[in-house]
């Protein structure tokens, strides 16, 4: 039987989670869900000099925002978790609170001659890397200059013995074998090649502040945490030799997982890397929430931007990856069902900003008419608009006083024009305040005597019509009237749509009288006739 299918996201907090570092988790997470398997969470902050306060709370927030929950590693409170149970069995999950399980590692590798003590210090290093420079060549501590230098390959025994007991700057380096071809495995990239004589012997743990590297740490982990896969950013793909080499050192190449890199987001125009700084030019979110630094600089977020949760899901896996058909439309329970790393494009992903719009309106469409009356509520308060638990569609525009189902019905016709909840004041505010100005442009087109005497006494006709006053009643024998006097349809209908919009947009006549109501109606076509003069 196979092994149970465990997968990790294992992000530093180094500060706040590009949208890149939300698509490979979410890619985890959807390899593990479809595999009926675990998705962990693991914190890697060995790397004291780049953590930064507040960012891990921040990746597990953004996590939660587009709901990707984690099996293990955070609770349901979004902590990391600290104390292990049957749920969590690999407790601590963040690695600085693991610091006393990697050392022995690091020696059980030196015992085996897979690694040694390096006792250079960071002066020492400096200066063979300036004679390097000064020679026009650049410095790596490999195979060869490792011979040069002081570590425990170099120095005899009672010195190497004097140093690892008297003093706290030394290293463990991983010793890199001789010309050895390392044939490797990508879920997605394939077989590849690499010879050990272009590699380095990376630092693995540190004496100074007793804790082990990236390296080290994140194949132990994954080692112990059991996991099977490694879906992981490109970046990575330059360590695989190292990892390779260290599942060997340590015998425990018959559990190695399977590794899948993934190619990065790429800028909307011209080539590279999606950045911070290419949203900022072109007015797009790069980091899933909004984040402020140490500085007090602001950095716009997918939620606070107001998109919703399942449209930026979609959107980000739709980067990279395909279903190899033309679907373009995921709940994350389809998700699941369809996704494969079989899928997964081997070349960067451009990131096109409109077509994250587009998700937006497509979801905003879909949903319910009392989902979206929750969402334009506050905003509503915060222009001062009451909205009243009262049956049926009533306005009271004095009292600024509208029903819910009055919102309601307003959410109902406006949906399909707005890419963004936030966008609803802007095109609805007429339904709760009058215009109290007309624009310019559209009062010289269309307020002309020729045109408002008719307009005033389509009017009367709408005000004297004495039917159940709804749009369905009203709609017919308005434009029977209009069309009965051979009257100028478009520029009767912007005459009244510049008394009621303040413009000539909006919805039709016939929805904005009935809903807005005859006394309003009448209100606004005065005042219109005392600001524009009739
Ligand atoms: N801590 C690494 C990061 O920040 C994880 C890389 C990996 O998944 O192995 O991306």
């Amino acid at each position: 039987m196979g092994r149970r299918t465990r997968v990790r996201f294992a992000p530093s907090p180094t500060g706040p989670l590009h949208m890149g570092g939300v698509r490979t988790a979410l890619y985890n997470y959807l390899y593990a869900k479809q595999k009926g398997g675990d998705f962990i969470i693991r914190i890697e902050d060995t790397d004291s000099h780049r953590f930064v306060p507040g960012a891990e709370e921040y990746i597990i927030e953004a996590l939660r925002w587009c709901g990707i929950i984690p099996d293990e590693g955070v609770d349901e409170n979004g902590k990391v978790v600290e104390t292990a149970s049957a749920r969590h069995p690999h407790a601590p999950y963040r690695q600085s609170q693991r610091r006393g399980i990697y050392r022995s590692y690091a020696e059980q590798l030196i015992a085996n001659g897979y690694a040694y003590y390096a006792f250079d210090s960071a002066e020492e290093l400096e200066k063979v890397r300036g004679e390097a420079e000064a020679k026009g060549e650049t410095f790596i501590y490999n195979q060869t200059t490792r011979k040069t230098l002081r570590n425990s390959l170099t120095l005899p025994e009672e010195e190497t013995k004097r140093l690892l007991e008297e003093t706290t700057d030394w290293t463990v380096r991983f010793k890199m074998p001789e010309n050895l071809v390392v044939k490797m495995d990508d879920l997605i990239r394939g077989h590849i090649e690499v010879n050990t004589d272009t590699l380095d012997d990376k630092v693995l743990w540190k004496r100074a502040d007793e804790l082990p590297t990236y390296h080290l740490a994140n194949i132990v982990d994954d080692h112990l945490m059991e996991i099977t896969e490694v879906i992981r950013g490109e970046e990575w793909l330059p360590s695989l030799p190292l990892h390779y080499m260290l599942y060997k050192a340590f015998g425990w190449e018959d559990t190695m997982p399977r590794f899948a890199h993934l190619s990065l987001l790429l800028k909307p125009v011209g080539n590279g890397k999606l950045s911070k700084r290419d949203g900022d030019k072109m007015g797009f979110p790069v980091f899933p929430l909004r984040w402020t630094n140490a500085e007090g600089e602001t950095s716009h977020g997918y939620r606070e931007d107001g998109y919703f949760p399942e449209a930026f899901v979609n959107l980000l896996a739709m980067l990279g990856w395909n279903p190899g058909n033309d679907q373009e439309m995921f709940s994350m329970e389809e998700l699941i069902k369809a996704f494969s790393l079989d899928h997964i494009v081997k070349s960067g992903a451009k990131f096109n900003p409109e077509k994250a719009k587009w998700y937006n309106k497509e979801y905003l469409r879909l949903k319910s008419d009392e989902e979206l009356t929750d969402l334009f509520i506050p905003i509503l308060k915060e222009h001062g608009i009451i909205v009243t638990n009262g049956s049926g569609a009533r306005a009271d525009f004095k009292k600024k006083e509208f029903t819910y189902d009055y919102v309601k019905t307003i959410v109902s016709l406006i949906k399909v024009r707005a890419t963004f909840v936030s966008e609803f004041w802007d095109i609805a505010s007429y339904l709760f305040v009058a215009p109290s100005s007309f624009e310019e442009k559209d009062t010289a087109k269309f307020w002309k005597e020729e045109n408002y005497t008719l307009a005033y006494k389509v009017a009367d006709f709408i005000s004297s019509f004495d039917g159940e006053f709804t749009k369905e009643n009203l709609e017919g024998p308005l434009e029977e009237f209009i069309r009965g006097n051979e009257w100028p349809m478009g520029k009767v209908m912007n005459c009244l749509r510049l008394a009621l919009v303040g413009a000539s947009s909006g919805l039709g006549i016939a929805d904005i009288v009935t809903l807005i109501g005859k006394e309003e109606f009448a209100s606004r076509m005065e005042y219109i006739g005392k600001t524009l003069g009739k």
